[in-house]
């Protein structure tokens, strides 16, 4: 692909209207892009767009933002249950879609197609290689990863996971964007985890077999993390966050593609088992109220 400038990005397609999808069009669509937002069931899309609704209305109400900016914001978003249409004239197509390769796969192979032959395409995946998403794309010199966080418009890091095949124009294209949305953006390779994840859950888990061996409270443990390293969060508040089952599913990836030392420690096997999941039950290493 030809280089791009952050300026020459005017058309956004967004693929997914889900958590992540949603705020992926909130931040295009804030920096000036004109968004298309796609999703296959029509009330996840009406969904994603109330949720971009609700984020602007109380960033009116708290004054950080003008009533005038929020209405033009929005204004710059429209949803279509039309792949075709999302991607058409789009000069970056962002796929935030369910974490399945397959589903990713076919969804790229449309875009590719319906894309100008010049667009930046990238997944938001958390978790999937990169290369292997872009096995069987026509062009996947312009396929990268743009990994965002949730909440995507206030969390700042931006990981763009350079593909096998990814460009320099590429990646520097999706770097220059991202800091046009308002990120700090950074380069990984594409390898299980990138830097994020892999990072992030190795501390988590070591965390938690220090719970199983009797360390520390979970609070101290957290505790020595938030005082101690500047951490805004403890790992197993974190953990808890997130989910022990979506952290059990990351760790079991990553110790099958890495090896033994992302081993699930038994304690979070355990409470999985148990239904013990974190905030969304109520239960994990701190008790949630409702
Ligand atoms: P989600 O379940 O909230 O949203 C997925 C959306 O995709 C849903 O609205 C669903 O209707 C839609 N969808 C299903 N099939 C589709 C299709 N064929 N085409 C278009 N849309 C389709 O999921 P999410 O949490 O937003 O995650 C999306 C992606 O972002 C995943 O790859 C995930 O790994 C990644 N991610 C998630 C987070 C997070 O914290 N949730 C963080 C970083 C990355």
């Amino acid at each position: 692909m030809t280089a791009k400038t952050a300026e020459s990005f005017e058309r956004a397609a967004v693929l997914g209207a889900g958590t992540m999808g949603h705020g992926i069009a909130q931040v295009c669509a804030q920096a000036g892009l004109t968004v298309r937002l796609f999703d296959v069931a029509p009330e996840a899309l009406q969904r994603g767009l109330a949720g971009i609704d609700s984020f602007l209305a109380k960033g009116v109400a708290k004054g950080k933002m003008k009533a005038e900016d929020a209405a033009a914001t929005r204004a710059r978003v429209s949803g279509t249950t039309s792949l075709a249409e999302a991607c058409a004239g789009a000069d970056v197509v962002i796929e935030a879609a369910p974490e399945k390769l397959a589903l990713k796969q076919s969804l790229f192979a449309e875009a590719a197609a319906a894309a100008p032959a010049g667009a930046l395409l990238a997944s938001n995946t958390s978790s999937l290689s990169i290369g292997a998403i872009a096995a069987g794309l026509p062009a996947p010199e312009r396929f990268l990863g743009m990994h965002f966080f949730n909440p995507v418009p206030l969390m700042s890091l931006l990981e763009i996971v350079r593909g096998p095949a990814s460009t320099d124009a590429a990646v520097d294209a999706a770097a220059a964007l991202g800091r046009r949305l308002g990120k700090e953006p950074i380069v990984v390779k594409d390898a299980p985890g990138f830097a994020s994840s892999r990072l992030g859950v190795a501390i988590g888990l070591e965390a938690i077999r220090m719970v199983e061996d009797g360390v520390a409270s979970a609070a101290d443990i957290d505790k020595a993390m938030e005082l101690g390293y500047r951490h805004p969060m403890g790992p197993l508040r974190l953990t808890d966050l997130v989910g022990l089952d979506v952290r059990l599913g990351i760790a079991e990836y990553l110790a099958r593609e890495l090896g033994p030392r992302f081993e699930p420690p038994r304690l979070l096997r355990e409470m999985v088992a148990a239904g013990k999941l974190g905030k969304k039950s109520g239960q994990g290493f701190y008790r949630w109220a409702e």
